[in-house]
């Protein structure tokens, strides 16, 4: 069995944003020489997410309404955990869009359905940030 492992780096200028990064994470199947395995990929932080979905601009606007009314940013003061940073609700919209994903490779390609891209979600940006990809086969 054969494995590979990055770091892949983000650095989403806002607070809050989704970057597709399904072209990243093939890149990194077609380094690892793996066809047949599985790819897991991992935000290795607790205010981003990892999540497949569709790229479409529409539901990316209504997930960012949806989390700011599950847990909206303001009032900061609103929050336990924001005794000395403002991020509570970033670890909550985490919670919610989840950590990671793990997909099929097959011949080499993720093994998707039509529509699934893989995203990085960003919820307390404006620094750099971590994404893992592990990938285990042969
Ligand atoms: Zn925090």
């Amino acid at each position: 069995m054969k494995s590979y492992r990055k770091e892949l780096w983000f650095n989403v200028p806002s607070r809050r944003g989704f970057v597709n990064i399904t072209r990243e994470v093939q890149d990194c199947i077609d380094a690892s020489g793996i066809a047949e395995g599985l790819c897991l990929v991992n935000a290795m932080h607790i205010t981003a997410s990892v999540f497949i979905n569709d790229d479409e601009s529409g539901l990316h606007h209504d997930y960012e309404v949806w989390l700011e009314k599950l847990a909206p940013h303001e009032p900061v003061s609103g929050y336990r955990h924001n005794v000395g940073e403002d991020n509570a609700d970033a670890h909550m919209k985490r919670q919610i869009m989840g950590r990671e994903v793990v997909v099929a490779v097959t011949a080499g390609r993720l093994d998707f359905g039509t529509w699934e891209r893989i995203f990085y979600g960003e919820f307390d940006g404006r620094r750099k940030k971590r994404v893992l990809v592990k990938i285990i086969g042969e």
